[in-house]
Order: C-alpha cells, then structure tokens, then sequence
C-alpha cells in the first residue's frame, strides 16, 4: 500500500518537535553518527535536524497521517473535479446573461440554414434534418432572451453551489461533505435522464464518480449517523500524532 504519510512528507518537509518533558522527549530522539536525530511526527522517520518545534508536549503538531490523510487527498480530489465543473457551469450561466438579447436571432438564423446545409452534411453521412442539431433548434428557436436569463441564472447558481461543495471538500469540513453528498445525489437523476437523451463516454464516467462519491461519502465520512456516525468517526481519528501514541506508551518511573 502507498504511504501517503511519506508522500506528504517528501513535498511538505517533515514535522519535528522537541517536547519540554524529558520522558517525550527521549521517546522521539535518537543519536545517530550524523548527532541527534528526531522522529517525524507525520511519516516517523528519524530526521537528522534540529526540531523544526519545541515545547509542552500537549501543544505538539497533530499532522493527518494514516487513514485520515488518505481520505483527505480523496476528498481533495473530488474538490478539484467540482471546482472544474463549477468554473464551467457559471461561465456558461453568466455568458447567457451577456448574450440573451442576440441568442434568439441566432438560432433563427441557424434553423434557417439547416435545409441550406442539408445536401453538403448528406455527402457526410449526417442527416441534418433529422439530427439532434434539428431537434434542438425546433424546441429552443422560439426561446425568449428572459428565459435566457432565468436558464442562465439557475445555471450560475449551481455553478455557485459546485464551488462551495469544492471549498468544503478542500478544507475536510463536515458541511462540505454533507454539502456534496446531498448536491451529489440530487444530480444523479438529471445526469441518469442526460445519458438517457444522448450517451457519451464522458457522461458515464462522471455518473460513476458521482455515485461512488455520494457511496464513499455517506460510508467511509459516516454521513448521516451510518456506521456510528460523528461520535465513530471522531474516535477512529484518535490516530493522531505519533506524540499521542509515544505518550500513551509511556513507562511510568515509579514501576
Ligand atoms: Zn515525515
């Protein structure tokens, strides 16, 4: 399995820390033939430097190391994906509200020369009189420029809404991941209908992603009070700092 704890190390640099109690502080050093080493508290790996840190060692870094890191850099990818999307969705919402006044023009002129075309796409192989071009131009022809707006409006929102699901996905906050597996499952009937309109590739894997998103959110986030909820996940995230763990190993000096 991928260490992602060294991974983050490798571009991040390591986390060092001199606790101010001797009894920690020897657990995280060693001596090595370069001088003193100190154990990282991400990855573990004893690093030949002075600690980047220093002080009581409840007030030690706690890095997302283990399984929290890996479900960070999951959850940090879904984040980029919606933020691409979000960036398209309100560039085309906001473009609409620029261009609603000539789009009904446009579209007459463009039914009006479909028949003009006919003959040269016929040599193609493309029948566009009866193409999804033809189709759509029949139910869009007659559009107003404030309906224009309105469709733009409403795409600019979830465009809106695309964006804060990638902040809060980014971030690792609770609201960002019930945001996303809400909006997320909210979407999967439209994208089932789209496919269902005109199948592309492109559609079925995005509709594979989003639903083994809303599936890893609501399971593995323990979304919704599945598998014990907030209270199981906090406790599974007990796996914190390597401190945490070299303090609960600790030998007392009276035994
Ligand atoms: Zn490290």
């Amino acid at each position: 399995m991928i260490d992602w704890s060294l991974i983050s190390c490798g571009l991040r640099g390591h986390i060092t820390y001199r606790p101010e109690e001797s009894a920690y502080a020897d657990r995280l050093r060693a001596t090595t033939v370069a001088g003193e080493a100190w154990r990282c508290l991400r990855c573990g790996a004893y690093v030949a430097e002075e600690p980047a840190g220093s002080g009581p060692a409840d007030l030690a870094p706690t890095p997302t190391r283990g399984r929290a890191l890996r479900q960070l850099i999951i959850l940090r990818l879904l984040a980029v994906l919606r933020a691409i999307e979000g960036t398209a969705w309100l560039a085309v919402g906001i473009t609409a509200w620029f261009v609603s006044d000539r789009v009904p023009e446009f579209l007459a002129d463009l039914k009006q020369a479909v028949p003009a075309l006919e003959p040269a796409t016929r040599t193609l192989g493309w029948d566009i009189d009866r193409s999804w071009l033809a189709r759509g131009l029949d139910r869009w022809s007659e559009i107003s420029p404030d309906t224009i707006i309105l469709l733009g409006t409403a795409i600019a929102l979830l465009g809106a809404v695309k964006w804060a699901e990638a902040v809060g996905l980014w971030l690792g906050k609770r609201w960002g991941e019930y945001l996303a597996a809400v909006a997320t499952a909210a979407f999967i009937p439209l994208e089932v209908y789209e496919l269902i309109e005109h199948v592309s590739a492109f559609k079925i894997v995005l509709l594979l992603i989003n639903v083994a998103a809303v599936v890893w959110l609501v399971f593995a986030k323990r979304l919704f009070g599945v598998r014990g909820g907030i209270a199981a996940e906090r406790a599974e995230n007990e796996e914190v700092s390597l401190l945490t763990v070299e303090k609960a190993a600790e030998v007392r000096p009276d035994r």
